[in-house]
């Protein structure tokens, strides 16, 4: 079902006077800058670039950038709505995913990925890495699918092995999980030049001693297909505030590679972040969520200081908005505060970190994450045509330094501000309106979350004391050991 207007790329599309930020360090920044755009691909970034027959995209007053991409969302969590934002770890834990997980019908996975690719578009990310770890059924993966597909965002949805209570679960056992991906993956995803491609969430590493053989299989199948890795690593501490070491867990399993994002990463060892810089390994911060939830300032430095590549996610919609602005800002300035520290409130010059740094995490950070980097993440000929153009000529931006242009994208931008997205070409948010079924989007949604809402009501609800929740926890971990194999 098209969900836009008009479902393909204008042939030859040619953008005009924007102030271009390319994010590609061979082309830099241009004021009056054209790109012209063939067949959703990028051909040509420059000044006075003429093509005749092209659809003129008029950017004056604009900043274009390329697409954000977002390396670490749940589309799913979506269905709660600020429901999460007062909750700690253990709430979160308890409530979403060990309730209100087993209360998404497939439905309501249709709904919150298509919604939640609309909501990314709204606010210029292009890209977002689906964290999908509420597959109950091989119903509820088709429709998670068929959502981003009909949203019209470029995706990588990833299959997540993690498991919900054996009484709600379409699955048998782990094996029946394997040979889901190897026929999903398969079925849904060998068509080339499709926007929606695979990724795999092996379990969740708390699990990884009870299930060794399928984790390294559930790797093993990603890399037969070539998709990329992502999971939950070295977020919480254990024991007696110890950091928990799962980058050296995975280190001993044999699996580190380029093709992994470890995601959060708050408490990891100096050691790990070596292991991690040697393998090329990258990382997603998530700073929102890891800083209401306990999981530590995301640690840039000692990324940084290994060659670690930095990407940067949303993570739960439900706590926080769905925009990579406010991410990138976050992450920004907690690294300014940790750098300042030294200095003790004394006078000092400059930040020691830059908003193009910031910049190029939500940019090209997440498109070398996701193994895009040949096609997207930036403004250069030959990479697909992901482009974001951002009213800088409103009341909002007017009078912006155009001798630091990352500066204001970083943090004078937001949604507000997102005035035209292209996707391979495509336009599918222009004047500020996105050119698709909004008001049927936002109705299957509200429609999903009153469900939801409801369903959990049923079965106890939200507010429990700390007992409670982890009683609810500790049946989710009995359900994980009788079905690992
Ligand atoms: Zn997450």
């Amino acid at each position: 079902m098209a969900e836009f207007i008009s479902k393909e790329a204008r042939v030859k599309t040619l953008i005009k006077h924007a102030f271009v930020v390319s994010v590609d360090p061979s082309i830099g920044d241009i004021d009056g800058g054209d790109i012209l755009i063939e067949n959703g691909v990028i051909s040509a970034v420059g000044i006075s670039i003429e093509a005749e027959g092209a659809e003129p995209i008029d950017a004056t007053g604009c900043i274009a950038i390329p697409g954000f991409v977002d390396t670490h969302r749940h589309f799913w969590e979506g269905a709660l709505r600020s429901s999460t934002a007062d909750w700690a770890l253990l709430d979160f834990a308890g409530n979403m995913l060990v309730l209100a997980s087993t209360c998404l019908r497939p439905q309501d996975m249709y709904a919150t990925s298509l919604q939640g690719g609309l909501e990314a578009l709204n606010a210029g990310v292009t890209t977002v890495a689906d964290y999908c770890h509420n597959v109950i059924s091989p119903e509820h993966a088709e429709q998670a699918v068929q959502g981003l597909r009909d949203s019209g965002v470029r995706a990588i949805w990833c299959y997540s092995f993690n498991q919900t209570l054996p009484a709600r679960s379409g699955f048998a056992d782990m094996q029946s999980r394997l040979a889901f991906l190897e026929d999903f993956g398969t079925r849904q995803f060998s068509a080339p030049g499709e926007l929606v491609t695979l990724g795999v969430c092996p379990e969740e590493m708390a699990y990884w001693p009870t299930s060794r053989d399928s984790v390294v299989k559930s790797f093993e199948l990603a890399r037969h297909f070539g998709a990329p890795i992502f999971v939950h690593a070295n977020g919480y501490t254990v024991g007696d505030g110890e950091y928990p070491g799962e980058v050296e867990l995975i280190d001993g399993f044999g699996l580190l590679g380029p093709d992994l994002t470890l995601v959060h990463m708050g408490y990891t060892k100096e050691s790990e972040w070596q292991r991690l810089g040697e393998a090329g390994v990258n990382v997603s911060f998530t700073p929102e969520t890891e800083l209401q939830m306990g999981m530590n300032m995301p640690p840039i430095t000692a990324a940084k200081a290994t060659g670690v590549n930095i990407s940067i996610g949303v993570d739960i919609t439900a706590n926080n908005s769905g925009d990579l602005f406010t991410q990138m800002r976050m992450a920004l300035q907690i690294e300014r505060a940790k750098l300042a520290a030294p200095h003790a409130g004394a006078l000092y010059s400059r930040t020691g970190i830059d908003c193009a740094e910031a910049l190029y995490w939500g940019t090209m950070g997440g498109a070398r994450a996701v193994g895009l980097q040949d096609r997207i993440g930036s403004l250069t000929p030959g990479k697909d045509a992901d482009v974001v153009l951002l009213r800088a000529d409103g009341i909002a931006m007017v009078g912006w330094d155009r001798g630091n242009p990352s500066a204001t994208v970083v943090q004078q931008a937001g949604t507000h501000v997102v005035d035209t997205v292209l996707v391979r070409g495509r336009v599918v948010k222009r004047d500020g309106r996105l050119l698709a079924d909004e008001r049927r989007a936002c109705a299957l949604l509200e429609q999903t979350s009153r469900h939801v809402r409801t369903e959990a009501a049923k079965q106890g609800g939200f507010d429990l004391s700390t007992e409670e929740l982890y009683g609810r926890l500790s049946s989710r971990m009995a359900a994980a050991d009788g079905q690992a194999a």
